[in-house]
Order: structure tokens, then C-alpha cells, then sequence
């Protein structure tokens, strides 16, 4: 059994080999800090979560995602304006107000959905003095040319450039550009540092003097920092493929004279009701927007989502397939995440209820084999879900079957829910919402006492009305051969 990934640079499946095992490094290009996140970002570290809990499984990671906090321009061919110097002007803040509101806001959302941070979240505007480094190494080995203060690659200089995403900057759309940065030598050539105007507030000194730089460069420096010159992974959403992955490869291989990475891989796009999303269109859904419930309620969605349904409902489809984002597939994804933790849930009472007893007869390494065999397939998340299913029906069976099934056996089952379900998917929290701690579990458990000793004494409209109360605030009562259970509704 090995691990197979889709590499873009090849565009094909091909068996994993880190270069230094069991060591496996990994590189996710962050987000850039100017505004709220939105659904599009969910998925693509949501998705890179996954991948590295199950990296995790058989290697030690090093997981390094930066923060953009400078140099990510408006316009792609080094004109136009810094996102957050722009969004700092609108709100009247300072440039690095704007980033650390939208870093912690980044963050915040991120653990709502149970997306584990990464080992190490560098700040691009603390790594200028490595990004120097890098652009001197570029200009010495003639890579690189300094005009006015900036400092362009030179792409005539790099035979490999377009292998990654086989473009190269179209002609006619750079004759028109080359006119308004008619400091390039060549249309195609991009901006490693850029000379700041004395009024623009994010500056740095320079061999060149004053400026900033450009967002390509500030990844390979700091993936190249804390992973070494040639990394195991690079991920990062589809969109960013070109061209900002093809510059980082070009300007990192041209300082080292080794690959960049073994391994690309790009998470691919959310639209909203089958359209791109867009400020404009009303379908721009912020992650906030479905989670936080001091939000206003979006008009797309009419109502807040659990963040697990939200992290389901992404992990049903595969990281490489486009999902169109709809209140169906939400709506879905909750149905079915609920039918997983009641199962989990009715498990978790019986193990309280067991003691001596057979065996339950489900085959656990079966199922853990084909959860395997699902992720070890370019992280098929949505066959490993449908796996996590079948165990899920598997364990219903032998619940309600009444049978004495011994309390070691049934925790072997639940065993397998938390760490398939809870350590790789994220989707089976240790402790179920309902589950409510001590004390939600307490006088649930209380009223299913006094309800069962009103039967007992065949004052059967007290026992009823108890049942008929609890359902009308969601808690389902199920009287079964063993006993009475209960599960919470919605
Ligand atoms: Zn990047």
C-alpha cells in the first residue's frame, strides 16, 4: 500500500516519495490578509488539512503556510496597488491594523472549522531581510536586473519557464502592459522588487533603496527558509497556479540550481449556483456568513450552518474536483452528518451501558483498509467518507440488534470513529455536541428515569407528556429491548 498524489507539473497520479523520510515537508501558500475569508478559502485549506493529518499518519510533517501581509498587488503584471495598502486606506487604518484584523480573522475561522494550524505561519513582512538575500543571489547569478529602484526576474533567462502551467504571458496582452511598465526588459518579466513612492507607508531599505516585495518572491524565500531549497510538497488553490507558482519555481531554481518541489498540488474552486463568485453578484459568501452567528443571516443561505456541515459538505468532493456551493449540498451534507453522529452518539450510550459480552462481528480492518486504500488515492476524502458510512450502518446494526456485545468490543468500533473519523476527517468531534458534557447528559438521563418509573407505575400520560415535551425541544426518545435511548433532532 503507498500513497499516491496528483502532480500537476506531470499531471498525473504518481507514488509519493519524500526526499528525506521519514521527514515530509509541506508548503501551502496563505492567504493575503485584506478582507474577511470566504468560502473559496474553506476549501482549499480545509482540503490541505486533511492532507497533512494523514501525512501525518506515517511521516513527520513540517507544515509551513505564510501570511501575505505585503507586496500582493491588485493588478498581476506589477502595476496597480497592495491589496491591503488599498483596504487600509478605505477603513483609515494602518497598513498592519489591516493585516493582523484580518490575520486573527483568518484564524478564528479557521478553528471554527477544526483546521489545524500549521507548524510554522511566517509573515512575509517579517522575512524582508531573506527576501534581500534571495534577490542579490538572482541579480549575482544574472537572473535578475535592477531599473529605477526595482529589481525584475528575467524570464528570457530561465528555459523551464511555463513547465508547470504550460503559459506563458500572452503576446498581445503583453505588448499592451509592456507600455505601462516600460521598465521591463521583456513583457513577461516580473517584479521581485518593487521601489516604493515616498507616501506609500510599507517600505523597507534595500540595496536599491526604498521598497517592497513582490509576492512571488516572498513565498520561495520563506518556504525555502524553514523547508530547505527543495521542498516534498507545494500546495495552493488552482487559481494561483499561474502566475504565481510558475514565478516562485522560476526564481527559487534559478538561485539554487535544484528543483523547487517534487510534488505540486492544487486544490481546485468553489462557484456559487453554478457562477464564479463575485462582490458584485450577491453570491459572495463569507465564511462568517454561515458561522458566526452575530452575522446577519445571507440571503443565499436564509440561515447559519454548523461549521462541521460546512467542512462535510467540502470533504464530500474531492480537493481536485470544482464544487458549486448550494444550500442543497449544504443542506445534504447536514442530513448526513447527523445520521453519522447519532449512529456515533448510540455507540458511545451503549459502551456506557456495556459490560461482559461476544463480540460484535464487524470486521474493523477491513473497513480501516478501505479507508486507507481511499486516502491513499490522491486523498479521495469523499470515498474514506462513504467508508466512515458503512461503518456507521455496521454499527446501528449491532446496536439495535439488542445483542450483549462486550464493552471492549464496542469501543474497538468507537475507537475507530475518533480516529478515522475524528484524528484524519475532522468530522467526529470526542465529544458530540449532544453528548453536552455532564451536565445536558445528566437531566436527559434524570427525565428518562422518571419517565420510565411513571410507566412503571401505569401513569402512562405523565410518561407520554414527558416524551411528547422533549421531542418539542428536539431530544428523540427510542424505547428499545435494552432500554430507553435518546438523540437530539437537528
Ligand atoms: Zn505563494
Amino acid at each position: 500500500m503507498a500513497l499516491t498524489v496528483y502532480n500537476t507539473m506531470n499531471r498525473r497520479k504518481e507514488p509519493f516519495e519524500p526526499l528525506d523520510p521519514p521527514n515530509v515537508s509541506i508548503y501551502v501558500c496563505g492567504p493575503t490578509v485584506y478582507g474577511h475569508s470566504h468560502v473559496g478559502h474553506a476549501k482549499s485549506y480545509i482540503s490541505f488539512d486533511v492532507i497533512v493529518r494523514w501525512l501525518r499518519t506515517r511521516y513527520n510533517v513540517r507544515y509551513v503556510q505564510n501570511i501575505t501581509d505585503v507586496g500582493h498587488l491588485t493588478d498581476d503584471a506589477d502595476e496597480g496597488e497592495d491589496k491591503i495598502v488599498e483596504e487600509a486606506r478605505r477603513r483609515g487604518l494602518h497598513p498592519m491594523a489591516v493585516a493582523e484584523l484580518f490575520t486573527r480573522s483568518y484564524l478564528e475561522d479557521m478553528d471554527t472549522l477544526g483546521v489545524r494550524r500549521a507548524d510554522i505561519m511566517p509573515r512575509a513582512s517579517g522575512h524582508i531581510p531573506g527576501q534581500i538575500e534571495l534577490i542579490k543571489r538572482l541579480i549575482e547569478t544574472g537572473h535578475a536586473y535592477e531599473v529605477n529602484g526595482s529589481v525584475y526576474f528575467a524570464v528570457s533567462t530561465d528555459r523551464g519557464y511555463g513547465k508547470l502551467s504550460g503559459r506563458v504571458l500572452d503576446e498581445v496582452q503583453a505588448g499592451a502592459r509592456v507600455a505601462i511598465v516600460n521598465e521591463k526588459r521583456d513583457p513577461r518579466d516580473f517584479a521581485l522588487w518593487k521601489a516604493a513612492s515616498p507616501e506609500h507607508i510599507m517600505q523597507w531599505p534595500s540595496p536599491w533603496g526604498m521598497g517592497f516585495p513582490g509576492w512571488h518572491l516572498e513565498c520561495s524565500a520563506m518556504a525555502m527558509k524553514y523547508l530547505g531549497e527543495t521542498l516534498d510538497i507545494h500546495g495552493g488553490g488552482l487559481e494561483n497556479q499561474f502566475p504565481h507558482h510558475e514565478c516562485e519555481i522560476a526564481q527559487s531554481e534559478s538561485a539554487t540550481g535544484v528543483p523547487f518541489v517534487r510534488y505540486w498540488l492544487h486544490n481546485h474552486m468553489i462557484t456559487v449556483g453554478g457562477e464564479k463568485m463575485g462582490k458584485s453578484k450577491g453570491n459572495f459568501i463569507l465564511l462568517k456568513d454561515i458561522l458566526h452567528p452575530d452575522w446577519p443571516v445571507h440571503a443565499f443561505l436564509g440561515r447559519k450552518y454548523d461549521p462541521l456541515v460546512l467542512r462535510a459538505y467540502i470533504l464530500n468532493s474531492h480537493y481536485r474536483s470544482d464544487l458549486d456551493f448550494s444550500v442543497e449540498g449544504l443542506d445534504a451534507a447536514e442530513a448526513g452528518l447527523r445520521r453519522l453522529h447519532t449512529a456515533v452518539r448510540l455507540l458511545r450510550q451503549a459502551v456506557e451501558k456495556a459490560g461482559e459480552g461476544e463480540e460484535h462481528g464487524i470486521d474493523l480492518a477491513a473497513v480501516e483498509e478501505a479507508f486507507t486504500a481511499a486516502m491513499d488515492d490522491d486523498f479521495n476524502t469523499p470515498q474514506a467518507v462513504a467508508v466512515l458510512f458503512d461503518l456507521a450502518r455496521q454499527s446501528n446494526t449491532v446496536v439495535e440488534s439488542g445483542r450483549r456485545v462486550s464493552r471492549a468490543a464496542l469501543d474497538g468500533v468507537d475507537g475507530l470513529f475518533r480516529r478515522l473519523g475524528g484524528g484524519v476527517l475532522g468530522l467526529i468531534p470526542d465529544q458530540l455536541k449532544s453528548e453536552g458534557g455532564g451536565l445536558e447528559n445528566g437531566l436527559l438521563q434524570l427525565l428518562v428515569e422518571l419517565r420510565q418509573t411513571a410507566r412503571k407505575e401505569r401513569n402512562f400520560a405523565l410518561a407520554d407528556a414527558v416524551r411528547d415535551k422533549l421531542a418539542a425541544a428536539g431530544v428523540i426518545l427510542e424505547d428499545r429491548p435494552d432500554g430507553t435511548t435518546w438523540r437530539i433532532e437537528g
